[in-house]
């Protein structure tokens, strides 16, 4: 099957021949074999050439000295050119050897086209033999030539080529080779051929094998891309060979020289695109960048390929198909060399590779320039080395980068595995500080809740204790007041009572004078006596109870309550319970209370709570004033009015007193904020008060204040 390839360099790489058949006529023997050489003898001279189509030119009687003479063994292009119809006859007149005459011989023809072939007018050729080589067939069966055949013998064929490529070459006569050998000749080519066609599988099968274990490395290391581009070089190459392979196969399934002709060009592509993946592998194996040279290269190797596809019979498909290889040949050397200049890893290998395939070329022609053959295996094997060689050669070097790779990933691994073992334990020391640390800190912050919720404990009875103590010290305030205001009432009902005790002697007076008038007007006055005493005991018993409602904690529960009502009994505690303190303590009391305000819902202790406490701060701020600077003229003011804003009530308490700087009304709310003497103030009454309005009744509190002119609440509490 080698022959396939053999015809194609044949057709490509023959130079150009112009010799052209010379005309020439005579009946003399055109060619003696008398000797033949050792492999081959080819029946190369003498032809007659006759387009047309005769049966009677078979005949070995026939002359054919005014036909054309005809040289085979040539390229296709330095033939004669084929008539229109294609049909044609060619004639050789020979004369054979005594030696040669007594035995078997056998005959063989290369050609493309069909050929019925008459030896001394007999066809030699049968229906069976026309239907083998229809195709592309460049293996044609063996033609007997029978020994003890005349001395003079006629060989005559019926010739119809086949029409190949539309350019170049197919309007030539495609005859291109006939020979004759000894039957001991003909076994030698047939072992020869044998061995070559399993050769050739073996070679596919080695850049099959080739391609897939880079493959296979690629994918196991895909930062070493030669390997992609080395196994695309082995896949490209292997599918031509097979290509070739297929071709004939192929042209066993499909017999058509079309479909072969496909193939082997397609085989060509290949050929040239692995090419540029072996450059493209070199390039990656040392390391460098494909530049301009490259793309030189491909794009003539791109330019090439169609001239030899298109005109794959013609000298110049092989001449630049030649020129392409040595150039890419040339670049390979050429990196090559710089590379084993530089020192780099592997370089030796790859130029022992090359320099072994060209050591056997060379090798090779010295000894067919001697007239040494080797035998056919050897031969064979010989003509593949300058391929596999280098192939090998970078196939080695990378599966031993690949190799120590694998060692050097090995080591890190190793590294990395002592790495981890050292992390994990310096991860579980870590983790042992940390659980030892962990419980040091819940240790600290349950003994720290503890303490604070102490002091927290701590807190609340201090709280406790302080809004108790400023109960207190509004009772003190509250009791001095009452006891004024009990003191009242109580006046009246002793006065009342003493002037009644009168009453009733004058009545019992005038009832023994018998004086019904007087005793009327008497009786009648002791009535609004009692009145008087059943009122003011009335009051002093409310204000009484007032005083015990303050004491008692609050129940919380709201009941409509008299604004107005608390507002004047608690202005009027206040003071009186401030006078209680400083008897020479005066102010003027002012009261505006809107008639007919609505009840308020509210728990009454708590707002008289919060009144009280506005009411005694009103008045120890302009007692305060009173105090420094006495100012003539200054009469202390303590005002509360009352008014219905929509559906709310409004409770201003008002002074003329000291009143606050800003930054002190931004904190009179806080608790304990207080700029009153140690023991005069707690700072809660108003924290207190705010609470009570704010959260216990919806309401608002809020203060107006001019330092040194006075200061007003404000009590905002839905009605
Ligand atoms: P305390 O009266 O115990 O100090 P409060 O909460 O009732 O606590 O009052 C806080 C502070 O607000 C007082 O110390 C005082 O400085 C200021 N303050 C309250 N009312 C008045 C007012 N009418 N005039 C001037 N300052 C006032």
């Amino acid at each position: 099957m080698k022959h396939l390839l053999l015809l194609l360099l044949v057709l490509l790489s023959a130079g150009p021949c112009l010799a052209q058949p010379t005309k020439g006529a005579n009946q003399t023997p055109d060619s003696h074999v008398g000797f033949v050489p050792r492999w081959r003898s080819l029946l190369t001279k003498g032809w007659r050439y006759h387009a047309g189509d005769d049966p009677t030119w078979a005949r070995p009687d026939f002359d054919a000295s005014t036909w054309d003479t005809l040289t085979l063994n040539r390229p296709v292009h330095a033939m004669p050119r084929a008539t229109r119809a294609g049909v044609c006859w060619l004639r050789l007149r020979f004369r054979l050897a005594d030696s040669l005459r007594q035995r078997n011989l056998a005959l063989q023809f290369y050609r493309l086209g069909t050929a019925d072939i008459y030896l001394n007018g007999r066809l030699l050729t049968d229906s069976a033999h026309r239907a083998r080589t229809r195709g592309f067939c460049y293996e044609p069966d063996w033609l007997e030539v029978p020994a003890n055949g005349p001395a003079e013998q006629v060989l005559a064929v019926r010739f119809v080529p086949w029409r190949l490529f539309p350019l170049l070459g197919t309007d030539r006569l495609p005859l291109l080779q006939a020979r004759l050998l000894t039957q001991r000749q003909r076994q030698r080519v047939d072992t020869k051929c044998a061995v070559q066609e399993t050769n050739y599988w073996v070679i596919t099968t080695v850049f099959l094998l080739l391609t897939l274990l880079h493959y296979t490395f690629y994918l196991y290391n895909p930062t070493q891309r030669a390997n992609r581009y080395f196994a695309r070089y082995a896949l490209g190459f292997c599918l031509a060979t097979m290509g070739v392979n297929y071709g004939i196969i192929g042209f066993a399934i499909l017999p058509s020289w079309q479909w072969s002709a496909a193939i082997a060009a397609t085989g060509g592509a290949l050929v040239t695109l692995s090419g540029f993946y072996l450059l493209r592998a070199m390039y990656s194996l040392f390391g460098l960048q494909p530049g301009r040279v490259y793309v030189g290269l491909v794009v003539i190797g791109c330019l090439v390929l169609p001239i030899k596809v298109l005109t794959m019979i013609s000298p110049w498909a092989g001449l630049a198909a030649l020129l392409s290889g040595i150039l890419g040949l040339a670049e390979i050397v050429r990196i090559t060399v710089r590379a084993l200049r530089q020192r780099r890893r592997g370089a030796r290998i790859i130029a022992a590779g090359f320099a072994g395939g060209l050591l056997i070329i060379l090798l090779y022609t010295g000894l067919r320039l001697l007239g040494i053959y080797l035998s056919p295996s050897l031969d064979d094997w010989v003509s593949y080395a300058p391929i596999l060689l280098p192939a090998l050669a970078i196939s080695l070097f990378l599966a031993r980068e690949f190799a120590l790779d694998a060692e050097l990933l090995l080591v890190k691994l190793r590294e990395v595995e002592h790495l981890s073992a050292q992390t994990i334990a310096q991860e579980q020391d870590k983790q042992a500080l940390l659980a030892a640390q962990n419980d040091t800190l819940e240790h600290q912050v349950a003994e720290r809740t503890d303490a604070l919720q102490r002091s927290l404990t701590d807190l609340h009875a201090t709280q406790a204790q302080l809004i108790q103590k400023e109960k207190m010290a509004g009772l003190g305030e509250l009791t001095a007041g009452i006891a004024h205001e009990i003191q009242n009432p109580l006046n009246f009902v002793n006065n009342f009572s003493e002037v009644s005790t009168e009453l009733v002697e004058e009545l019992q007076q005038a009832l023994a004078a018998r004086d019904t008038a007087e005793a009327t007007e008497l009786a009648s006055d002791v009535a609004q006596n009692l009145g008087k005493i059943t009122e003011h005991g009335k009051r002093a018993a409310a204000i009484v109870r007032g005083m015990l409602e303050h004491s008692r904690t609050s129940t919380g529960e709201r009941a409509p309550t008299d604004v107005n009502q608390l507002a004047d009994e608690y202005l009027r505690l206040a003071y009186q319970g401030l006078r209680a303190k400083d008897k020479t303590f005066n102010a003027q009391l002012q009261t505006d209370f809107a008639p007919g305000l609505p009840l308020v819902e509210g728990v009454g202790a708590d707002l008289g709570r919060v009144l009280l406490n506005l009411f005694s701060n009103a008045f120890y701020a302009v007692h305060q004033r009173q105090q420094a600077n006495g100012q003539l003229g200054y009469v202390p003011t303590v005002s509360v009015r009352t008014k219905q804003v929509g559906d709310r009530v409004e409770i201003e308490v008002g002074d003329n007193g000291t009143g606050m700087p800003a930054e002190v009304q931004a904190k009179i709310f806080q608790p304990f904020f207080t700029t009153k003497p140690t023991g005069e103030g707690t700072g809660l009454g108003l924290s207190l008060s705010h609470d009570i309005i704010a959260q216990g009744h919806g309401g608002t509190l809020t203060v107006e204040s001019q330092a040194g002119q006075g200061t007003t609440f404000t009590i905002c509490l839905p009605s």
